[in-house]
């Protein structure tokens, strides 16, 4: 039997920051690993909660760091959301928490965004119909104010008809000075201030990622491996669907962390970094 852990698999899907890249830097290994895969036929995904970004902004990044991808193997929460909402209910309305990324990925979707400027904070909060609001859709969002959280909290607390979804759920956001609030933040506040709960969150872990990767490559979850740096969404929510595992060293896990995995977020497979992972797959 081969010692090479990788050999087996047909598709492989990756988490983008802390995995391929730190903010504008390729990580060691990744754009070797890439070629090396493309060139053996192998199909690749990325699978990133970042809802900031268009599909089509997220492939400029990746074209600038090297790393050249069709849009279509491009997964972001917000396009899966925006995909998601047009599909349980098309032309929807919509009232946005979230930045332009995630707006017009929910526009191309054809999707109607009815806060589709920068709201500001004055004294017209209730200068909105908020009659016509189907969804309320959260995301990270670096604008968030008052205006913003005082209509959200109103549409959520007076409307029960509106559902209530969010593009992920991660509470922070690292950079390289420091964390700043995430999508899942954006999920509390309205949630404490509203006593409802979120109805659906798109983003890792929750399956809806995964199995849109599993549906478009058409290859069975076990022929498919997950690479990513955070073990709470990246690895758990793939572990949850049957996929196997690639915990990489590279983000915001580290060696000390893994003292006490349980069964559900335990990586099938460690590496380093992709130069770790390469030279593995390039042994006989
Ligand atoms: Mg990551």
């Amino acid at each position: 039997m081969s010692d090479n852990p990788f050999i087996s698999f047909e598709t492989f899907l990756f988490d983008g920051d802390g995995v391929l890249y730190k903010e504008s830097e390729p990580l060691p290994g990744a754009i070797e690993f890439l070629n090396f895969l493309n060139e053996k036929k192998k199909q690749i995904y990325i699978l990133t909660n970042n809802s900031t970004k268009t599909r089509k902004e997220f492939q400029t990044k990746l074209t600038k760091l090297g790393i050249s991808i069709n849009i279509e193997n491009i997964l972001t929460s917000s396009s899966l959301t925006a995909n998601y909402i047009a599909r349980e209910s098309p032309k929807s309305r919509i009232y946005v928490i979230g930045e332009d990324g995630l707006k017009n990925e929910l526009k191309s979707a054809g999707l109607e965004v009815l806060n589709d400027w920068q709201e500001k904070n004055d004294d017209k909060i209730f200068d909105f119909n908020f009659d016509d609001v189907d969804y309320i859709i959260t995301g990270m969002d670096r604008f968030i104010n008052y205006t913003k959280i005082s209509r959200a909290t109103h549409i959520l607390l007076n409307y029960d008809k509106v559902k209530f979804i969010a593009t992920n759920a991660d509470f922070t956001f690292p950079t390289v000075q420091g964390l700043i609030p995430g999508g899942g933040a954006m999920i509390k506040i309205l949630e404490e201030l509203s006593s409802r709960r979120v109805e659906q969150i798109i983003g890792k872990p929750e399956p809806e990622m995964y199995e849109t990767a599993v549906k478009l490559s058409n290859t069975p979850k076990d022929k498919t491996i997950m690479f990513g740096d955070r073990l709470e969404t990246d690895i758990l929510g793939a572990n949850r669907i049957g996929m196997s595992t690639c915990l990489v060293l590279t983000g915001v896990t580290s060696m000390t962390d893994l003292e006490n995995l349980t069964d559900e977020d335990a990586p099938t497979i460690i590496v380093n970094d992709l130069q770790d992972a390469l030279r593995s797959f390039t042994k006989s």
